[in-house]
C-alpha cells in the first residue's frame, strides 16, 4: 500500500475523549451538555443512527434525549415540540433525524430549530454563517472531513480540492470550508463533463456521490489526499464507499477507509458541536 491511511476510529476516540474532558469541566459550573434528537417513524437505518447518537452522547458524559413519535405524527405537533425544546434552557442541542415522512416538510422542519440549538449545521442560518465566514454549526461530515485533513497536518492553502458531490449537507458546505481554508476548489456533480480530467488536477479529493467506484486509481494524481464520504453496499452486502479503494491507495498519498473513515468522524462532530452549544449557552 502507497498511500497512508486517515484512521477515522482512532481520530473520533481522540475527539470524544476532548468532548468528554471540556464536558466535565462544564459540568463543574452547573451545566449539562445536553442533546435532544428526534425520530419520527420506524425507519430501521434511522432508528440505528439515532441510537448510536444517543449512546455516543451519553458515553462522552453529554445528556441526550430520543423521542420517538409514529409515523403519521402531524407536522403541526412536530413544530411544536421543537418550539418548546428551543425554549427549554436546559437542552442545548436539537436533532431532527431525516429523512422525515412524506407529509412533512423536512425545510420546515428544520428551520424551526433555533439556531444556537441546530447542531447538525442544517438550518439556513447555519449555511449562510459558514458561507460569510460566521460563527454558526457546521454540518457534522464535512466538518469531520477537515477534522481528518487537520490531523494529518495538511496545508491547503493554494491547493487544488475536487469535491464530487454538491448536496447542501455534505458536497457544498464541504466546498466552502476548504475554500475557508485556502484551497482553490472545484465542485463536481452528475453533469459534470469530464470528471477525471478535473480530479487528475487535483490534490485532496473528497468523494460524496453515493455510488461505487465513482473515483478509480487512472482519475487520481500521485500523492493526493483522498477523502471518501460515500456509504455503499458491495455484492457482498458489505459497507463501501465511492473509492475504489484497492486500485486508489496505490496512488494516493492519503486515503480514508469505509467504514472507518469519515463516518465515525461524523458521529464525533455532533458530540462537538452539542460541547459548543452548551459553551456557548453558559457564555
Ligand atoms: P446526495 O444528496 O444524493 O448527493 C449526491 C451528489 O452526487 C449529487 O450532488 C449528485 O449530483 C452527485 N452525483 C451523482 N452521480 C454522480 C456522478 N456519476 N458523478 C459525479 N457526481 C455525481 O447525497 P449526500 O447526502 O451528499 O451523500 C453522499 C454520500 O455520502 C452517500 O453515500 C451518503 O450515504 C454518504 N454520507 C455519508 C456520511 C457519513 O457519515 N459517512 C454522511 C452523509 C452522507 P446532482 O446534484 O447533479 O444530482
Amino acid at each position: 500500500m502507497h498511500a497512508q491511511l486517515i484512521d477515522g476510529n482512532a481520530l473520533a476516540q481522540k475527539i470524544r475523549a476532548e468532548v468528554a474532558g471540556r464536558t466535565q469541566a462544564l459540568k463543574a459550573r452547573g451545566v449539562e451538555p445536553s442533546l435532544a434528537i428526534i425520530l419520527v417513524g420506524e425507519d430501521p437505518a434511522s432508528q440505528v443512527y439515532t441510537r448510536h447518537k444517543a449512546n455516543d452522547s451519553t458515553q462522552t458524559g453529554l445528556k441526550a434525549t430520543l423521542e420517538t413519535y409514529p409515523a403519521d405524527l402531524p407536522e403541526a405537533a412536530l413544530l411544536d415540540r421543537i418550539r418548546a425544546l428551543n425554549e427549554d434552557p436546559a437542552v442545548h442541542g436539537i436533532l431532527v433525524q431525516l429523512p422525515l415522512p412524506k407529509h412533512m416538510d423536512a425545510s420546515k422542519v428544520i428551520e424551526a430549530i433555533a439556531p444556537a440549538k441546530d447542531v447538525d449545521g442544517f438550518h439556513v442560518a447555519s449555511a449562510g454563517a459558514l458561507l460569510t465566514g460566521q460563527r454558526g454549526f457546521w454540518p457534522c461530515t464535512p466538518y469531520g472531513c477537515m477534522k481528518m485533513l487537520e490531523s494529518i497536518g495538511y496545508d491547503l492553502r493554494g491547493k487544488h480540492a475536487v469535491v464530487i458531490g454538491r448536496s447542501n449537507i455534505v458536497g457544498k458546505p464541504m466546498a466552502l470550508m476548504l475554500l475557508q481554508k485556502d484551497a482553490t476548489v472545484t465542485i463536481c456533480h452528475s453533469r459534470t463533463r469530464d470528471l477525471k480530467a478535473l480530479t487528475l488536477q487535483a490534490d485532496v479529493i473528497v468523494a460524496a456521490v453515493g455510488k461505487r467506484n465513482v473515483l478509480t486509481a487512472d482519475m487520481v494524481k500521485p500523492g493526493a489526499v483522498v477523502i471518501d464520504v460515500g456509504m455503499n453496499r458491495n455484492d457482498e452486502g458489505k459497507l463501501c464507499g465511492d473509492v475504489d479503494f484497492a486500485g486508489v491507495k496505490e496512488v494516493a498519498g492519503w486515503i480514508t477507509p469505509v467504514p472507518g473513515g469519515v463516518g465515525p468522524m461524523t458521529r464525533a462532530m455532533l458530540l462537538v458541536n452539542t460541547l459548543e452549544a452548551a459553551e456557548r449557552a453558559a457564555g
